[in-house]
């Protein structure tokens, strides 16, 4: 899918915070965002969601933290260009009555496409408990997709991408988008946990690519689970100071001078046709997935 000749790309993880780390109002202006999206030759679009002041600050005390970090990534939205940047909003299993609300405002009436990233092992939560069962089965009356964290590397007993499945098989009616999936050293026990998770039937799992340069991971998941089931989410994230590094950087923050690639999306698309896929597959992972998953129809600036 393309708009005056530039490829739609649509990343699902993108950290943006909303507040200054001081916690005082945002201290960049929206044009050090716009900056990003217009420096890329393709056409960006972006599912952002809370930065490290806002983590805190929900980590801190959910029942005020959810309602003051998404406001501040409502502000980012509004003041950014129609139809590029999209709200993910955060949730908290020890505040199931805020969250819940925070689902009806932000994902009901403002136009939010996504709940996350859910960071349970950063706040210490389980991504199963009954609590956020319960918070899967609203966010799923909303048709809201929940984006949780997977670890990339260093937990080796897999427990967050178990407690992911095993969330989207307690709420089947929810979407359940296992963050950054791809690209870390868990790659091969996210995809082929995925991989069970299909052949047992289940069928609301989408796994996000984070490091697309990881071509034999990314020829395996689209190999194994297939094109249809993978979305863009890099983590990009603005943490410190504008002007923030290019799209397409690897995380977490390489030195654009020292990156093995030019950052930009065309860099991402090569890849996944270096991995084997084909034009119909790079269209479904750079867009294509991502506007059913998220309702983006009629929504983007195209
Ligand atoms: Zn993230």
């Amino acid at each position: 899918m393309r708009v005056d000749g530039r490829r739609v790309w649509i990343d699902s993880h993108i950290h943006i915070r909303g507040y200054s780390p001081e916690r005082g109002p945002r201290d960049f202006p929206i044009e050090a965002v716009t900056e990003v999206l217009e420096r890329d030759p393709d056409h960006l679009v972006w599912v952002i969601s809370h930065s490290f002041p806002e983590t805190n600050a929900i980590t801190e005390d959910p029942a005020t933290g959810l309602r003051w970090s998404n406001e501040g990534q409502y502000r980012l939205v509004q003041e950014a260009p129609p139809g590029r940047v999209f709200g993910s909003l955060a949730i908290h299993p020890d505040a199931v009555k805020e969250s819940r609300e925070e689902i009806d405002l932000f994902g009901g009436e403002r136009g939010f496409v996504q709940v996350g990233e859910i960071l349970g092992y950063a706040m210490g939560f389980a991504l199963d408990s009954p609590e956020m069962i319960e918070i899967a089965k609203h966010a799923a009356e909303l048709g809201l997709p929940l984006q949780c964290h997977c670890s990339t590397s260093g937990q080796p007993f897999g427990n967050q991408i178990r407690q992911t499945i095993r969330l989207a098989q307690e709420v089947p009616e929810a979407k359940i988008i296992a963050a950054h999936a791809l690209g870390g050293g868990n790659s091969w026990m996210h995809i082929t946990a995925a991989e069970v998770y299909f052949a047992m039937g289940g069928e609301n799992l989408w796994l996000e690519i984070r490091d697309f340069n990881t071509r034999e991971y990314l020829r395996a998941a689209v190999e194994r689970l297939g094109a249809e089931r993978l979305i863009a989410g890099t983590d990009w994230i603005a943490r410190d100071d504008p002007p923030f590094p290019p799209y397409g950087i690897l995380f977490p923050e390489t030195d654009v001078n020292e990156m093995p690639y030019p950052s930009c999306v065309a860099s991402l698309a090569g890849f996944l046709r270096e991995a084997g896929c084909t034009e119909e597959d790079v269209d479904r992972i750079a867009c294509r997935n991502s506007i059913e998953l998220f309702g983006l129809e009629g929504r983007l600036a195209v």
